[in-house]
């Protein structure tokens, strides 16, 4: 799990997990304060997971089993939901530059 650069507290599963949701909000220390910003690499990488996940859905797992619609947007949608709660373990979080 990611720590603090600045105290080596880890951060909780749940505040990067609730950073991901939010469309990677910046994590404040809880011990220090100091504001963390989700690294490019990790971003991308969350991303692409995501994407792919989404389109194997769509275009092998819904024609496969003949789902409609609604159906494959739903199961998309639990895939992705699903798949976050694993992403805390190994997204990187770095103090920005330009503050430090
Ligand atoms: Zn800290």
């Amino acid at each position: 799990m990611q720590k603090c650069e600045k105290c080596g507290r880890s951060f909780r599963w749940k505040d990067v997990l609730f950073s991901i949701w939010q469309s990677y909000k910046p994590i404040t220390c809880s011990h220090c304060n100091t504001k963390h910003t989700i690294n490019f690499t990790s971003k991308f990488i969350v991303s692409f997971v995501i994407l792919l996940l989404a389109l194997v859905v769509i275009f092998y797992l819904a024609p496969a089993n003949g789902w409609s619609k609604p159906a494959t947007f739903g199961v998309a949608l639990v895939v992705v939901f699903c798949i976050t709660f694993t992403l805390p373990t190994f997204v990187r979080y770095e103090v920005p530059t330009t503050k430090r």
